[in-house]
C-alpha cells in the first residue's frame, strides 16, 4: 500500500515536472510566434532554430495558425494555380540526388514538340490558371535558347498568361532573351545555402558560387526571381535549414519553391539512403514552410508536388502551413513517367481535367479561394513600387 502510495507520489511529481517544462517550452513558443508577427520583429538565427526543432503536436498547431495569420495578413485566404509542363528530362547535369541526372541511363530520354507546349498552355487558359511553368533539364545550347525564345512569344500570343521558367544554370545573356521574349519569373532552387552541403551532393564541377552568382543575373535581368531548397536531405542540420530561410531573405527572393528531399534508388544519394520516415519529412517539409512564410511575409511560396508524394493531401496542408501557389501538372501524361525526380511522384496516370477537378473540390474544402490573374508576388510588387 506504501509503496504504491509512493510510486503515485513520485509519477505525480514526475509529471507535473513535464507539464511544467512543456507550459515553459510553449509559452517560449508563443513568444517567438508573437514575435514574428509583430510588424517590426525579425527573428534571430537561434529563435528560427527553436521554431524548426518544435516537435510537440500543439505547438505543431500554433506555428502553422501562425504562419497562416500572415499569409492572409499579406496575401489573403487565396491561393493562386500554375499549370506546370516539365517540357523535357535531358538535362546536362548530374546531381547525386536527382532522378532525371544525366549519369542515370535508365531513363528513357523526352522533350515535348512546341506544339505539345503550346497546347498545354491553351489548356492552362481553358483551365483559368493564371500561368505557367515551363520547367525541364538544364540544356544550354543555341538551338535551346532560341527554341525556348519562340515557344515564349507564341504562349504570348495565346492570351493573357504568365510565364515561369525553371530551366537551370544559364549565361546572363539567355536569361535576357527569354525575358525579352515574356518569360517574367523564374525559379532556380539554390538547393541548400551551405556551399558545403551543396558540394557533397553534387559532382565536382556544379558550383555553388556560380549557381548563386545565376540568382544576381535573374535579378539583374528583372526577372521575379524564385529560388528555394530541399529539406530533410541526409546530413542536413536543422541550423543549415535555418539558415536556409535567411539565405532567401539576403537573396531577397520574391517566390520561394521548396520541398522535401525524396530518394530515387537509381541516384547515387537514393541508393546510399533508400528508407525514410515519411511523416517526419512532411513535418520537416512543413515547418520550412511556415518559418519561411513567417520571416519573409510577402513572398509567393509553393506547395510543391514532393509534399503530395508524401501524402495524398500534402499540398493541402502546404497551404495550411502558409503556402500560397499551387502548380498542377498540365503536361501530357505519357510523358510524367519520364521525369521522375524522384520515386512515387504522385498524378503519373491523372489527367489533367481530372486532376483539376479533384484539386479544386479540395481547395473548396479548406476555404481556399482561387486568386485572379498572374498571381505576382505581392514582395515583388512592393519592390518595384
Ligand atoms: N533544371 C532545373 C529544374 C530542376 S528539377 C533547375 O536546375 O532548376 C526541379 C527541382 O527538383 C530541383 O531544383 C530540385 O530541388 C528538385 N529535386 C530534384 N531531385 C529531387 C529529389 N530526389 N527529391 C526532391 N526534390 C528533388
Amino acid at each position: 500500500m506504501r509503496r504504491k502510495r509512493l510510486f503515485l507520489s513520485r509519477f505525480y511529481i514526475i509529471s507535473s515536472y513535464f507539464n511544467f517544462c512543456r507550459e515553459k517550452m510553449t509559452s517560449a513558443i508563443a513568444g517567438i510566434l508573437e514575435k514574428a508577427l509583430s510588424e517590426e520583429g525579425v527573428l534571430s538565427h537561434g529563435e528560427l532554430v527553436q521554431l524548426l526543432s518544435i516537435e510537440d503536436e500543439a505547438e505543431l498547431q500554433m506555428l502553422f495558425a501562425a504562419a497562416c495569420r500572415m499569409k492572409e495578413r499579406y496575401i489573403g485566404h487565396v491561393v493562386s494555380l500554375r499549370g506546370l509542363i516539365e517540357i523535357s528530362n535531358i538535362c546536362a547535369r548530374n546531381c547525386f540526388y536527382c532522378g532525371i541526372r544525366s549519369g542515370n541511363f535508365h531513363v528513357k530520354r523526352f522533350e515535348m514538340s512546341r506544339e505539345e507546349i503550346l497546347s498545354a498552355a491553351a489548356l492552362a487558359l481553358k483551365f483559368n490558371y493564371g500561368s505557367v511553368v515551363i520547367q525541364g533539364g538544364e540544356r544550354s545550347s543555341e538551338e535551346f535558347t532560341v527554341f525556348i525564345e519562340d515557344v515564349i512569344r507564341r504562349i504570348k500570343k495565346l492570351g493573357n498568361i504568365g510565364i515561369t521558367l525553371s530551366l537551370g544554370e544559364q549565361s546572363l545573356e539567355t536569361y535576357q532573351r527569354w525575358f525579352a521574349a515574356g518569360a517574367h519569373r523564374y525559379l532556380l532552387r539554390i538547393e541548400t545555402s551551405d556551399p558545403e552541403l551543396y558540394a557533397s551532393l553534387h559532382p565536382a564541377d556544379h558550383s555553388w558560387v556560380k549557381r548563386r552568382r545565376c540568382l544576381d543575373f535573374l535579378r539583374q535581368t528583372g526577372f521575379q526571381l524564385g529560388t528555394g531548397t530541399m529539406s530533410a536531405l541526409p546530413g542536413q542540420t536543422i541550423e543549415q535549414m535555418a539558415h536556409d530561410v535567411e539565405f532567401f531573405r539576403q537573396a531577397d527572393a520574391d517566390m520561394i519553391g521548396m520541398g522535401p528531399y525524396l530518394p530515387h534508388l537509381q541516384t547515387p544519394l537514393g541508393a546510399q539512403y533508400p528508407d525514410y520516415d515519411r511523416e517526419e519529412k512532411l513535418r520537416t517539409a512543413l515547418k520550412m514552410i511556415a518559418v519561411t512564410r513567417l520571416y519573409l511575409k510577402d513572398v509567393n511560396i509553393a506547395s510543391t508536388t514532393a509534399l503530395q508524394a508524401l501524402a495524398p493531401d500534402g499540398r493541402e496542408r502546404g497551404l495550411l502551413a502558409g503556402a500560397n501557389v499551387i502548380m498542377p501538372n498540365i503536361g501530357e501524361v505519357c510523358y510524367r513517367p519520364g521525369y521522375q525526380l524522384y520515386e512515387n511522384k504522385p498524378c503519373l496516370d491523372e489527367n489533367s481535367a481530372e486532376s483539376r477537378e479533384k484539386l479544386l473540390s479540395s481547395l473548396a474544402a479548406i476555404g481556399e479561394k482561387i486568386a485572379d490573374g498572374w498571381g505576382d508576388s505581392p514582395h515583388f510588387r512592393r519592390r518595384k513600387k
